[in-house]
This record gives structure tokens, sequence and C-alpha cells, in this order.
């Protein structure tokens, strides 16, 4: 199949004017101007027309189980404040709930153009059933912790094991993520450092999220360190360095792993970050919900820090206005734009795809259009000129006109 398109974003080469995909089955064969094409005979061609053509977007973060927590919780005054919130919130929950709002997530992702999501599950029991009733591609991260229930670190990793053995698919992926460094054991993150290692996995892990975890690990004191040594975590590994510092001790740092939020760096935390390759997700409407310290953006690329964007979750996403907020990569990017003056739409863009990508350990296999990569892509309404594509991307607001992953439409075009 061809499509044609007035512009053609392919993220690996200057924007392409009057441009054509060709795809062979689930993938891109070449990207070219449609001028060069050579004609071939018995290739179904589309015309998009009046589009940007670019590949579908990578959410790098999410819980798609709180979907239709949106709007439910105010922004709290602190992070502990939170915790209770949610906690609240989630005990009111049954089964069918948690599945019905994660498949509303997965909707609201595939209609504004993500086709490939890194989701953190607190429901993992729910994954068999969601799993097949969305094309998106899904990374699920079985969220891990053991504080409350004091189950053994070794207990904790079992469980998860068992239940990615259990699962099997085709496009989705099932991998550990030990919660965050206070809602778990140091013991945990090494295991599952070694056992991501031993399996080539990717692993995830919010971390310096909050200035009060920031405050519990560098000095051992504040609202969350108290509130956690109140509910018998053992806290010895407080007060030893930054929460950043704690991962590199528990070799939890690497090429491997998504380090999400990273909005309280000590010094020499971005370097670490860097020097251990680890990817940084940072999720700016969830970053304004918290009103947390500015993300240090410029500080972590100096490192040499592959960003990342993720939604995080509806529960820590401000209402704008009456409307409930919906996940929305295209939203995310446009606060992220809002927020950082100094920051260009194609940087952006590089976050929400390539950057994603690399992350995910699929560098050049999506994220971008090249020769060999998925043929997952999305089309935006343009009519523009090529010089300001970019900028046209990160102003969209609604829905793609249409989405393709592995080369089926999972939004068609309207013809
Ligand atoms: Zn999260």
């Amino acid at each position: 199949m061809i499509l044609r398109a007035r512009t053609i974003l392919s993220l690996t080469a200057p924007p392409i004017e009057d441009g054509a995909v060709f795809i062979e089955g689930n993938r891109v064969r070449s990207v070219m101007p449609w001028k060069n094409l050579r004609p071939h005979v018995n290739v179904k061609t589309c015309d998009l027309g009046e589009v940007i053509l670019l590949p579908g977007l990578i959410n790098a973060h999410c819980h798609l189980d709180y979907t239709d927590m949106a709007g439910q919780l105010p922004p709290p005054k602190t992070f502990v404040d939170w915790i209770g919130l949610i906690t609240a919130a989630k005990s009111g929950w049954s089964y069918s709930d948690y599945a019905r709002s994660w498949l509303h997530g997965a909707h609201q992702l595939l209609k504004t153009g993500t086709t490939t999501v890194a989701d953190i599950e607190a429901m993992p029991d729910l994954l068999p059933e969601v799993w097949d009733a969305t094309p998106l591609r899904i990374f699920s991260f079985l969220e891990m912790t053991g504080i409350r229930s004091k189950r053994p670190p070794k207990e904790v990793l079992a469980a998860a094991l068992a239940q990615i053995d259990l699962l099997k698919h085709p496009r989705h992926r099932a991998m550990l993520s030990p919660h965050a460094p206070y809602s778990t054991l140091p013991e945990l993150l090494r295991l599952t450092a070694k056992t991501a290692n031993k399996r080539r996995w990717q692993t995830c892990i919010h971390v310096a999220e909050s200035m009060e975890e920031f405050a519990m690990f560098q000095n051992a004191e504040g609202k969350m360190h108290d509130w956690l040594a109140r509910n018998e975590r053992d806290n010895s590994d407080c007060g030893l360095g930054s929460p950043v510092a704690h991962l590199a001790r528990q070799k939890l740092l690497g090429e491997n792993v998504l380090a999400i939020h990273v909005n309280c760096l000590a010094r020499g935390d971005a370097s670490l970050l860097g020097k251990n390759k680890t990817h940084v997700v940072h999720c700016p409407r969830s970053h304004d919900y918290f009103r947390h310290p500015k993300f240090e953006r410029e500080k972590l690329v100096k490192a040499g820090v592959n960003l990342c964007l993720g939604t995080d979750s509806l529960a820590t996403t401000r209402k704008v206005g009456k409307a409930k907020p919906e996940l929305d990569m295209f939203a995310e990017m446009r606060a992220l734009a809002n927020s950082d003056k100094s920051i260009s739409a194609e940087e952006i863009l590089r976050m929400a795809t390539v950057n994603g990508a690399r992350a995910l350990g699929l560098a050049g296999k999506a994220g971008e259009l090249s020769k060999n990569a998925f043929a997952d892509l999305i089309a935006l309404p343009y009519t523009g000129k090529n010089s300001r594509a970019y900028d046209a991307v990160l102003a969209h607001t609604g829905n793609v006109t249409a989405s393709m992953i592995a080369g089926r439409w999972v939004i068609p075009p309207q013809s």
C-alpha cells in the first residue's frame, strides 16, 4: 500500500512535501517525495490529501486503569495527602470498574494518536481480557510494592513473575515495575534489576516525584518519612542520599530503565542518570497538577539523558473548565511547550516519538517512519507550509483523522 500526504514528518529526515509512504505488510518499506516514486503496478494508493502524516505517538507512562478517576481528586496540598486520596478512591472500585476504566483510557489514547503505551498495571488480572480489546501496542509494567502488605520482596517478585508467565500476546508485553523507592524495600529493587537484565526486559519506576520523597531519602525526614515510619517501613535506607542515588545503590539504573518523573535532583543526579543511560519520563500535566519544582529538562539533556513524554493518569490531571480531562499526548506536548519556552516543537515531538521508542527498546522500530519500522502512523488535518508542520502538530486538538497500527487502519481515513 502507498499512502500519499501533503506533509510527511518521518522524524529521521526533514519534513517531506507531497510525500509517500510505501507499506508492505506491517512494516514501512520506504518514505520519499511522491514525485520520486517509480510507478508501481498493482499497489493500492491511498491519497490522504491535506494532512500531516507522522509516526504514532509513544506514551511512555500511563495508568490506564485510573482513567475514570478523571477530575475526581482535586489537587492536594502535599503528595502524601494525595496518596490518601487515591487509596480511598481505589477502595470503592470493583474489578469491573477498573476494567471499564482501563478500556476508556485505551480508547482515549487511540483516538488522540497514541499507538504505543507503557502502562503501569495495579490490576494485572484484567490484562488477558483488556489486551484483546485494544489495537494499541501495550507494554504492561506490573506494579510491585509490598510495604503495607509486609510481603517479603522475593514473594512480591515471584507473584509478579507468575502472572507474567501466564500473559502471552503477539502485540503486547508484560514486564516489572517496582512502584517507587518509598513504597518498596531496597531488596525488591535489586531483585528487579537482576531479573530485568537477565531477561532483557525494560523496567520502570516512579522516582524523585515529590519533595517529600526527596527529603525522605536525602535527609531521613519529612511528612513521607514519618508517615512510612508509622506504617512500620524499615527506613534504614533513608538519609543516605537522593532517591536517584538510592536507585544507583540498588543497581536499578541502566539502558533498560525508565525513571518516571525525576522532579527533584540532588547534585550529581543528572550525570548519574546520563552515565547509566537511564531514560527519564516527564509527565507535564501531572507535574502541573502537583505544582512540583521546575522540571530540570536542560540539566538532564546536558547530561545526555534521553527524555520521553507520558500522560501519567487522569487521577493527577487538572480539570480545565467543565469538561473532564482525557488522556491525550497532544495536550501533554502543549503543556510542556507552555511551561518551557526554551524547547522547540520538533524537540517536543521527538520526546513523544523517537525518544519514547528508544526507552522501550524500539529504536528504529517505532516512533519514526523509516525502512523496516512498524507501520504505526497517524494523520492530522493540515493545509500549511512544511516549515510550520512541527508547530501545527503541537497546536492540534481533538481526534486524529486516521491511525494505523502494524499496517492496519485502526481509525480509517474518511474517504
Ligand atoms: Zn505514574
